[in-house]
């Protein structure tokens, strides 16, 4: 028999609001442990908390970006449990009523276009962290995430492969990057995923006992995790076997999944609504005000490259990967109007600057009108494309002024005629056995002069003149 695997997805992001999601604490990632923190987010008794109007805005842009509806009158559920990490044992989360329902996001699989549902998005606010100190076989505690902000993002069971999943969380990251309401930096745990996985006969519309892998923060590991679920269960059903509903663990050095608990032991959260929070009434205005003030998003802006800017479909997806730079491109291109070179410049020398130095693409601030003055610097002959190079590190680095600072250095192409051929008249006296060599057929001795001569310019001439030049002497 032949089976299919069968994903979903509950992907929970932290929003990058200023403040927390019920108290005005910073929401910045890392300081000192226990910094980011006051009475509300560390759960005192007797402290109430206060919704923060910007996580429900960020909620409604995601849900427009995500094609979802939007709930009008939503509300915050409360989920118990006890765990050190959440200091009230209890966790303000929405369960009945979250404020997007019904959506679908659209991937593209090998040139093939495919939509996956939406469920739910529900706001909730997240936990502290747990630091084990195994040297000192202690456990200790930092209370600085606990009330950032989380969506919590889940699909239907739509996906079939791991490849699929990690096109929809590429997709999704990208997407929620340019709205602006994450910076989804995996690493720093901003974005991370439940993964369900089972496997039924190919075909069938029933679906399979699904497996889910808690909190998983790297998509190389969760694309392995859905393949080495996907074998297991199948290895199972065709034994004989079944497979129990139950939560595994990743385990990233081994590759391998393991049981951390089943149905049987599933926790009872005891939801019920949150007393201390209203409900949350959303108008009709409200919802068509983001909706204007919605930033382009990047389907669009892809096929508006292509169309506007005439960029191939690959130049096009490479510079709306990552909304910075998109957005760099675009002034750019808007201040010099030649969008292919703006285009190389990124492609090339940015993106090598930025693995270089080890930046974020997020995180690079360059001026765009320094860039675009570069390009004109180039395209009107006034640097070669070697110094170019040299003046886009400049400013990449340093914020220099490319004009001020070619003419400083004395960069600019020589364009002085007279100049370039006292130059090669002297490399040509330098060089007799060469002109005598070419004098007698051996041509390759010619590109040598032209090198030569170009050295003694520090290449700061039209490689035509001196071609032209050095033949016309060479003649004489
Ligand atoms: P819970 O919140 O208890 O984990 P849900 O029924 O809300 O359970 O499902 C959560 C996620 O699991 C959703 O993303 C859903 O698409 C996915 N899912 C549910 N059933 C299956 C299944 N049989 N195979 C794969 N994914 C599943
Ligand atoms: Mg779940
Ligand atoms: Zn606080």
């Amino acid at each position: 028999m032949i089976y299919e695997t069968v994903v979903g997805l509950e992907v929970h992001v932290e929003l990058s609001t200023k403040t927390k999601i019920f108290c005005g604490c910073t929401t910045q990632f890392g300081g000192d442990p226990n910094t980011h923190v006051c009475p509300i987010c560390c759960g005192m008794p007797g402290t109430l908390p206060l919704l923060n109007k910007e996580v429900v805005d960020y909620a409604i842009r995601t849900g427009l970006a995500l094609n979802c509806d939007i709930t009008r009158k939503t509300k915050f559920d409360r989920k118990n449990y006890f765990y050190p990490d959440l200091p009230k044992a209890y966790q303000i989360s929405q369960l009945y009523l979250p404020i997007c329902t019904n959506g679908n996001f659209e991937i593209e699989i090998n040139g093939r276009k495919k939509q996956i549902g939406i469920h739910e998005i529900h706001m909730e606010e997240d936990a502290g962290k747990l630091i084990h100190d195994e040297s000192a076989n202690h456990t200790l505690i930092d209370y600085n995430r606990c009330g950032v902000p989380l969506l919590e993002i889940v699909t239907e069971p739509d996906l079939s492969s791991s490849e699929e999943a990690a096109v929809f969380l590429e997709k999704l990251r990208e997407t929620l990057m340019y709205i602006n309401v994450s910076d989804c930096r995996m690493q720093e745990g901003s974005m991370r995923a439940d993964v369900n996985v089972s496997v039924r006969p190919a075909g069938s519309d029933t679906l399979g006992t699904r497996a889910e892998l808690k909190n998983m923060s790297s998509f190389k590991a969760i694309r392995k995790a859905i393949e080495y679920e996907s074998k297991r269960q199948i290895n199972i059903l065709v034994g004989g076997g079944m497979i129990l509903q139950e939560t595994r663990r990743w385990d990233e050095a081994k590759e391998k999944s393991f049981t951390m608990r089943s149905k049987e032991n599933a926790q009872d959260y005891r939801y019920f609504p949150e007393p201390n929070i209203l409900p949350v009434e959303i108008s009709e205005e409200k919802i068509n005000m983001i909706k204007n003030n919605m930033p382009e998003l990047p389907d669009k802006k892809r096929e508006r490259y292509i169309k506007e800017y005439g960029l191939s479909e690959y130049d096009s997806s490479v510079i709306t990967s990552e909304r910075n730079l998109a957005f760099i491109f675009e002034k750019s291109v808007i201040i010099c109007g030649k969008p292919k070179e703006v285009l190389n410049m990124i492609t090339g020398e940015m993106m090598r600057l930025i693995s270089e130095t080890g930046q974020n693409a997020d995180d690079v601030k360059i001026s765009p009108e320094k860039i675009a003055s570069l390009v004109n610097m180039i395209s009107e002959g006034k640097i070669n494309r070697t110094v170019g190079k040299e003046v886009f590190e400049e400013i990449f680095r340093n914020d220099t002024d490319p004009e001020k600072y070619v003419t400083e250095k004395g960069l600019m192409m020589i364009e002085d005629t007279d100049l370039i051929e006292k130059t090669i008249k002297y490399i040509l006296e330098k060089n007799q056995r060469s002109v005598e060599d070419i004098r007698n057929g051996k041509t390759k001795a010619f590109g040598f002069l032209v090198g030569e001569s170009m050295k003694a310019l520090k290449g700061k001439a039209d490689p035509k003149t001196v071609n032209e030049l050095l033949k016309k002497l060479l003649i004489k």
